[in-house]
């Protein structure tokens, strides 16, 4: 009996086997879920290459949450193919370089709404896209690194996780009353492919381990994907707006 047997699951943002999104899917499918990945632009190719290392075969369908007509196409597609919807992982992100590094000041607004756009406005698109097809209640889960404090380097793509949280509980607020749930998941550093575009990830790398009382190791994901199947689970009814940190402990303790 799988934790998420029966359930039909929308994953976001598998690029690479390294995707915190691909530890999610593969551990849904290994849970009993059916899973549908949704990739974007160039990506797109990559999603479906990564797809046929899930241990089951996934739908793969065109997403990019900056394309308004995508929301309309990505919702009647699923729809065709379920009917209805569980749960969904928000695992997208994205910011311009001038967003990033040294220089907080030096990123223009064309730069920082791109950001603001692709990973906290995202989650709202996500749920216009799906949420109608949750007609007995469902998840939302998304994918977050912790913005209560400012990290080095992470800049504006920090902003943008602000914002997504705040979005979090504002959508929890709206959603609830349809039964959808939406929580975060707060993860430690990770190296993926949107990793290793922050300059300065190793600084990260380098705290962490030393600093989180149980301990990270920056090449597994596989806690994240726990915490984000759970929450995708029935196992958290009533659990709405919050966020879980999934980060060995870090955020616990100030030095
Ligand atoms: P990743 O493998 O590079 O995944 C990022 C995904 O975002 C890619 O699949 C990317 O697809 C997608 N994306 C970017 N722009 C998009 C758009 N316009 N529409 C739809 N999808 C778009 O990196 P990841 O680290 O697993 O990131 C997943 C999530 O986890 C992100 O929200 C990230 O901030 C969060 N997170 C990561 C860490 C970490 O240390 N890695 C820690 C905490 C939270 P394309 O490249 O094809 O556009």
């Amino acid at each position: 009996m799988g934790l998420l047997d029966g359930k039909r699951i929308v994953v976001t943002g598998v690029l690479t086997d390294a995707s915190l999104a691909f530890g999610v899917a593969r551990l849904a499918q290994q849970e009993g879920a059916e899973v549908v990945l949704t990739g974007a632009g160039r990506g797109l190719s990559l999603t479906e290459r990564t797809g046929r290392k899930l241990p089951h075969p996934a739908t793969v369908l065109e997403f990019d949450v900056t394309v308004p007509e995508h929301v309309a196409a990505v919702r009647d597609a699923v729809g065709a193919l379920w009917g209805r919807v569980d749960g969904v992982l928000h695992a997208i992100g994205f910011a311009p370089a001038a967003c990033l590094g040294e220089d907080f000041l030096a990123a223009g607004w064309d730069d920082v709404s791109i950001a603001l756009q692709v990973s906290a406005y995202s989650l709202k698109t996500l749920a216009e896209a799906f949420a109608p097809l949750m007609t007995s209640g469902g998840a939302i889960v998304g994918l977050d690194f912790d913005a209560t404090v400012a990290w080095p380097a992470y800049n504006w793509m920090g902003v943008a996780k602000a914002a997504f949280e705040s979005a979090s509980r504002y959508l929890a607020r709206e959603l609830g009353p349809r039964g959808i749930r939406v929580n975060l998941v707060a993860a430690g550093p990770v190296k993926t492919m949107a990793a290793k575009s922050i300059p300065g990830f190793s600084r990260f790398e380098d705290v962490w381990a030393d600093r989180a009382p149980l301990g990270w190791d920056v090449t597994d994901s596989s806690a994240v994907a726990k915490a984000c199947v759970a929450l995708l689970s029935d196992w958290f009814p009533l659990t709405t707006g919050e966020m879980v940190h999934v980060d060995g402990g870090y955020h616990a303790v100030g030095a």
